[in-house]
């Protein structure tokens, strides 16, 4: 299916490899190749080079030839890391497709693909230098300190700070280094590390129901040891199954409860009774792991299974529609046993935030260890592991965000992309600026696999093309086991604030709801999509609103770490106790998100469990697991929170959902704004009664109850939002009937950035035309970082125009303004199929 990742070995001729380096240039480095080296070197496989003048760095072999390079001598490669690739042909094939359709180059497709547990750093060592003159003068640190070094081979800063009392270990070895009685050199070294577990078993003669009679015989007098073995037996029960005893058991297992025992089993093993060992274990061992009980699907989702299976004799990719609380996911438990079955890898793609969560924990029951997880909080060494046990076979199934479409697979069968409309599959910075769902449908291509979207909200693109054919399209429209869809209430805020009926941001309404949730024990999800206290402050006086120096937005302030923040940029400042503009002490909070709702509730309901999830409460690794299983325990009663409130949970005891602030998001001034208003809202209804004979409720606080899009939603009307959004997107011109490129010009001069921006637009309009170039104009948020952006937004129709070449004339075009010499430092983004 994919090329050979061997050169054909001729004997004579020099082998060079041109290598791909994790740096932002468009093309490869030809390096020589050793001898020794030369008939070990693979495609896929990591080196080490001397890039520049200082610097050591990875690449991965791209291409193995005998040409050498016309315009510079090649140096060599200095080390070869792998025996056996560690990237597969077919992953170089899509990271090369990637790089020319999102427009960067491949080594940052490659710098962004490897876990950085599989780059390597350099770090110092210190050595005694053999050349040393004795002559020079030494302190009596230093020459303590020599002593030392002069005993090992090579040593570390931290090696040598362990050898010595000296505190200032440092600067004694700088002071050495001066002398020329050390030397420092750099040694290269792999990040990764595999975690080890010490464990202990009984030895061979005594694993058996005989072999233990006979060593608690022996032990009669020791209780103590008996004690040991006997708890040992209890985990490890070798009696029944001597085929257990291999594994062993991990030494603290059975030992940390009481510290005489450690002595004894230390004796055991001088006896020679136990033996102890050390291996490689996963670390993914803290996910629990029982098996699941057998699902049969009903009647619904096995026709939901044959239409995919159908669909897939003649199409790639089929998009599978179903209501919230349809049942989707058992429907991809089915779909993926099968292609297990038959031999081929999976991998099922999940929304950032939704990944730590119960749909992992649901698919760990069905399929255990064989399946890998790749999330971007986990640890480098943790994704290293899923990274190896890919290529080793352990992993067959991984679930992972969306970078794990740079993993290792050789043979995908298939492509499962949950939630498909999320946005988080499109990754904005760094480059490249890839749609995961895209690349899967590509990749699945590549690997002759197949591909299930699946949403309750589906994308107008996907939509599109299920009703164009191109994709195949299944629907699921009711929920599992008869659980109704929730009721829909909008409330009239500005009818309740008129009658004076609203408390803070609470609708009356709103508050009889929830006040009837916590008397009968039923749970409350409250969905507010802005984080902190409140978006600003404001000086009642004169007007003044607090700013970010950095950036053009306003400061969002920060209750509980007393902080305005800036969300672009991270700045933080105090809050001022006066005006700084007039001095007035009456600057007031204004507006409010998700901490103030927390605030609120904590006042109006003293005796509440209330938590709060949002980016500033799960920043730990494990915080937002913990939260949603606090709540799955029902040990919070009203649960506020940003969209992350809003993935694809399901809890079964949750009966109302109020939702703030829905005008902001339907009234977002961008053209997706009706789309992702109707999926934002769609998706956090759904997480109102789930469970048959537990309907739910969904209150949605809003100024204008009669707005259309609002109606769509309370109906769960996906088509008429759907007809109504495309027409217009064909009327206009956007997606899916266009493709969209948009060029980011910055500069920290907002002058500069601006003749950039009209310079570069000239050069596409000239050959492009006004149809296809809008702009430039400065985006909603004109200066981030201190710099000054204008956008240039280029829509290319999807039919009759060659898209490779007009995206090569797009960047000669982008190329021009960065080398003009008028324009200094003007940077351009170039972001395709822009979201
Ligand atoms: P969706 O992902 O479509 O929103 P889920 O897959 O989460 O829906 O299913 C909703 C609920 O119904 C879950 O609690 C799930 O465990 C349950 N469920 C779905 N299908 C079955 C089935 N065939 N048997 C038993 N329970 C099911
Ligand atoms: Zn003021
Ligand atoms: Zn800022």
């Amino acid at each position: 299916m994919f090329a050979q990742n061997t050169l054909p070995f001729e004997e004579e001729s020099t082998v060079f490899a041109d290598l791909i380096l994790p740096v932002p240039i468009p093309k490869l480095f030809t390096y020589r190749v050793s001898r020794a080296m030369s008939g070990l070197i693979k495609i896929g496989a990591r080196v080490i080079v001397q890039f520049g003048k200082n610097r050591v760095i990875t690449a991965v072999v791209g291409k193995l030839h005998h040409t050498p390079p016309t315009n510079y001598q090649a140096k060599y490669v200095l080390e070869l890391l792998d025996e056996e690739p560690l990237v597969m042909t077919s992953q170089l094939e899509l990271f090369r497709w990637m790089a020319d359709y999102y427009l960067c180059n491949i080594g940052e497709v490659m710098n962004v693909a490897l876990p950085s547990g599989l780059k390597i750093t350099s770090q110092s060592k210190v050595q005694f230098n053999p050349d040393f003159d004795y002559a020079e003068l030494l302190t009596e640190e230093e020459v303590g300190l020599l002593e030392e070094i002069k005993k090992h081979k090579s040593l570390s800063y931290e090696e040598v700070a362990r050898l010595t009392d000296e505190t200032n270990v440092n600067a004694i070895i700088k002071s050495l280094v001066g002398k020329r009685a050390v030397i420092l050199f750099e040694q290269v070294k792999e990040k990764y590390k595999p975690k080890i577990a010490r464990k202990v078993r009984l030895a061979e003669a005594y694993a058996s129901a005989a072999g233990v009679n006979a060593l608690m015989q022996e032990l009669e007098k020791q209780t103590k040891q008996q004690e040991v073995l006997l708890r040992y037996l209890s985990f490890v029960p070798v009696q029944s199954n001597p085929g257990l005893n291999q594994k062993g058991l991990e030494k603290t297992a059975f030992t940390q409860d009481e510290n005489s025992s450690d002595s004894s089993l230390n004796t055991l093993i001088k006896k020679g009774v136990f033996e102890q060992f050390e291996i490689t274990v996963s670390r993914f061992a803290d996910i629990p792991n029982t098996p699941a009980a057998v699902i049969n699907l009903s009647e619904g989702q096995q026709g939901a299974v044959r239409q995919i299976q159908e669909h897939f004799q003649d199409k790639e990719v089929v998009l599978l529609h179903g209501i919230t609380g349809s049942g989707k996911t058992e429907v991809y438990i089915h779909l993926i046993k099968q292609a297990l079955e038959s031999g081929t890898q999976v991998l099922f793609l999940l929304p950032e935030i939704a990944l730590t969560t119960q749909i992992v924990v649901r698919l760990r029951k069905v399929f255990g260890d064989k399946m890998g997880i790749y999330h971007s909080k986990f640890s480098d060494n943790e994704r290293v592991e899923v990274w190896k046990g890919i290529i080793e076979g352990k992993f067959n199934f991984v679930v992972g965000v969306r970078s794990a479409v740079f993993l290792p697979f050789t043979n995908l069968g298939l492509i499962i992309v949950d939630e498909e409309h999320e946005t988080s599959y499109k990754q904005f910075d760094p480059a490249p600026r890839y749609h995961a769902r895209d690349v899967a449908v590509v990749m699945a291509y590549m690997h002759h696999g197949k591909v299930i979207l699946g949403s309750a909200t589906p994308s107008l693109e996907s939509y599109y093309h299920g009703q164009q054919g191109r994709y195949g399209l299944v629907e699921m429209f009711e929920r599992y086991g008869n659980a109704a869809l929730p009721e829909f209430l909008l409330v009239d805020i500005k009818a309740e604030k008129k009658s004076r009926k609203m408390k803070n941001e609470f609708s009356s309404v709103l508050l009889d709801y929830m006040q009837y949730n916590l008397e009968h024990a039923e749970q409350t999800i409250l969905f507010q999509n802005r984080r902190g206290y409140s978006p600003y402050i404001q000086c009642e006086e004169c007007n003044w609103i607090s700013e970010c120096n950095n950036c053009d937005v306003s400061l969002t302030y920060h209750m509980k770490v007393a902080e305005l923040r800036c969300h672009y940029c991270g700045h933080k400042e105090q809050v001022p106790r006066t005006c700084p503009n007039c001095g007035s002490p009456k600057v007031k909070t204004m507006g409010f998100g998700t901490e103030k709702i927390e605030d609120e509730l904590h006042i109006i309901y003293p005796n509440a469990r209330v938590q709060r999830m949002d980016m500033d409460t799960t920043r730990a690794k494990n915080a937002y697991q913990q939260i949603i299983q606090d709540f799955e325990n029902e040990q919070i009663d009203i649960l506020v929170g940003t969209q992350m409130v809003s993935k694809g949970l399901d809890f079964g005891n949750v009966s109302v959902v109020g939702i703030f602030d829905a005008d902001r998001m339907i009234h977002f001034p961008e053209f997706r704004a009706s789309e992702r208003a109707f999926q934002m809202l769609t998706q956090v209804s759904g997480r109102a009664g789930r469970r048959a004979g537990k309907p739910g409720k969904v209150l949605i606080q809003t100024h204008n109850p009669s707005q259309e899009i609002l109606g769509w939603v309370i109906r769960n009307d996906y088509r008429k939002m759907y007809d109504t959004e495309i027409s217009e997107r064909e009327e206009y011109n956007y997606p899916p009937f266009t493709r969209l490129i948009k060029l980011i010009v910055k500069h920290t001069d907002r002058d500069t950035a601006n003749r950039a921006a009209a310079a570069l637009a000239e050069l596409l309009l000239a050959e492009l035309g006004h149809s296809r170039v809008l702009g430039p104009e400065p985006p909603l948020v004109e200066r981030v970082r201190n710099q000054y952006l204008f956008n240039i937004l280029i829509k290319l129709e999807r039919e009759k125009i060659n898209f490779k070449a007009v995206k090569s004339f797009i960047q000669e075009k982008v190329t021009d303004i960065l080398t003009d010499k008028t324009l200094k430092n003007v940077n351009v983004v170039v972001d395709v199929d822009s979201m």
